[in-house]
């Protein structure tokens, strides 16, 4: 393993940064330093936890436009997108400093005395996240980690390390104690594992990709870890002859290639009622056309370039191998230059089975689908490994309502791509993760249960 990763701007392939790459050992020192560190901290009062995440919240919004702007020239996101991930950073941290003293357990009535339930931290977590959306996905597991009383190791993408470097510096001028949070860079498969694999980490939150997901839980496995998992997807957007299609097609394009497609809740498959399919392809071009590819510096950017040349040839190559059923029917232009810029594409077809309706291409392209009817409609969105989210576009919503119950996936929304809210719960079903992050369901996942019987029996 190099001792540095280069990290590098994907607008012109500049190098920003260096970031050292922690062995095994290294990591190991900070299992032990979070050890001694939990000792202390899971005594801290509930209120003075409570102040420190609201302290750590109020600098998060001081430094917004700086974390803002190291996002912006680490991923390659649009400014716009990178100020608003940033505001809601602030926010989960403002949610979970008022959610401290509200994660209680129960009394339980049985005989001959009293019966608690009460809440404990488990000691140190591991937060291993991926590069889309470095800062917000760390936030929801930092700030509920840290609620219930857990030192926490932050491991992020090896290609996206600033702006949890940065948060780690606010959590210390909060007041957090050195040794409660702290980031271990380096690569997935030595900084990562070695979180994985060890036994005085009592939790691993992860999100990355399925594979990935996988290994850690076999890891895990080894001093039975609680694991959550927050995976990929390949979400649909379904929608109905009776929609709004003028607002059903609006609001597709962003809801895919926002953050140049790299987005777990990606609408990346469009399922239409054959009804209305000439139509929806017709206005979703359009409204297509008009989304900005340009300099994530530029605050009219929509879409900026991918993360990386890596990464670009990946999603280039589920392009240049296309199934001979599928047929490309827009491609946009990109921006001149040498950055990691990718064309937003559209694709057709009426098969299930290629590798663009099955798997995660974490890029800017989406494939239009054909469905008979309702039942049609549920069959074809459920036909993949994966369950993370979905919308439904109808404006009958006892349909709306059969749908939703019908789809095997975590997060909906009806007539709307919204996925993710601070106050409520987010996760996936089948290949899409274990467990939920997100609302008070957070506080539940960072801390284990204890019962205490009293007897009341002289
Ligand atoms: P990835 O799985 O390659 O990496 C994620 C993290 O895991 C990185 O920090 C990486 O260094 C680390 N890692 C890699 N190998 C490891 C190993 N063997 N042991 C321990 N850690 C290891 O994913 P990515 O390419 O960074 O991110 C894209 C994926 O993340 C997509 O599949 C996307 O759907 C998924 N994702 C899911 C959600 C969600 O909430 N469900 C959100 C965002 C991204």
């Amino acid at each position: 393993m190099e001792e540095f990763t280069d990290i590098i701007n994907p607008f012109d392939y500049s190098v920003i940064e260096r970031c050292e790459n922690y062995s095994k050992g290294k990591v190991n020192d900070l299992i032990k330093i979070s050890l001694k560190a939990y000792e202390k901290y899971s005594k801290v009062s509930p209120s003075d936890r409570g102040l420190m995440l609201r302290r750590f919240a109020d600098l998060v919004d001081k430094h917004r436009l700086e974390l803002a702007q190291l996002e912006t020239l680490n991923v390659g996101k649009p400014i716009s997108d990178s100020l608003e991930e940033i505001s809601s950073v602030a926010e989960v941290f403002y949610y979970y400093s008022g959610a401290v003293d509200k994660h209680f357990g129960t009394t339980v009535p049985v005989s001959s005395g009293l019966d608690l339930t009460i809440y404990e931290p488990f000691g140190v977590v591991a937060a291993i996240v991926p590069w889309n959306f470095p800062a917000l996905i760390a936030s929801w597991k930092l700030a509920p980690a840290l609620a219930c009383g857990n030192t926490v190791i932050l491991k992020p993408a090896e290609w996206t390390p600033l702006t949890a470097l940065k948060l780690q510096d606010l959590a210390l001028q909060a007041g957090f104690e050195k040794g409660v949070f702290q980031v271990a860079t380096g690569v997935g498969n030595v900084t990562g594992a070695a979180l994985a694999e060890n036994e005085y980490v009592s939790k691993i939150s992860f999100t990355g990709s399925t594979a990935v997901g996988k290994s850690i839980m076999k890891s895990a496995a080894d001093n039975l870890k609680r694991v959550s998992l927050e995976l990929g997807g390949k979400s649909a957007s379904i929608v109905f002859s009776d929609a709004d299609l003028m607002k059903a097609t609006s609001a597709q394009p962003m809801s895919v290639f926002a953050n140049c497609g790299q987005d777990c809740c990606a609408r990346s498959r469009m399922l239409i009622e054959e009804s209305v399919y000439d139509q929806v392809k017709e206005l979703l071009i359009n409204s297509t056309k008009s989304i900005v590819l340009g300099d994530p510096a530029d605050k009219e950017t929509q879409v900026g370039p991918l993360v990386s040349s890596v990464h670009k040839s990946r999603v280039s190559s589920f392009i240049d191998n296309l199934d001979k059923e599928v047929e490309i029917i827009y491609e946009s232009e990109v921006p001149a230059g040498k950055g990691a810029y990718f064309p937003i594409i559209l694709l057709e077809t009426q098969s299930e089975d290629v590798a663009v309706v099955q798997e995660e291409i974490f890029g800017p392209v989406l494939t239009l689908l054909k469905f008979k009817d309702e039942l049609d409609a549920i069959r074809l969105a459920n036909a993949t490994v994966y369950g993370l989210s979905g919308s439904i576009w109808t404006k009958d919503i006892s349909k709306a309502l059969r749908v939703a119950q019908g789809l095997k996936s975590g997060t909906l929304s009806v007539n709307s791509n919204s996925s993710v809210r601070t106050s409520t719960p987010f996760g996936g079903y089948k290949q899409s993760g274990i467990g939920s992050e997100l609302g008070m369901e957070a506080m539940q996942t960072f801390s284990q249960k204890k019962n205490i019987f009293i007897s009341t029996v002289d």
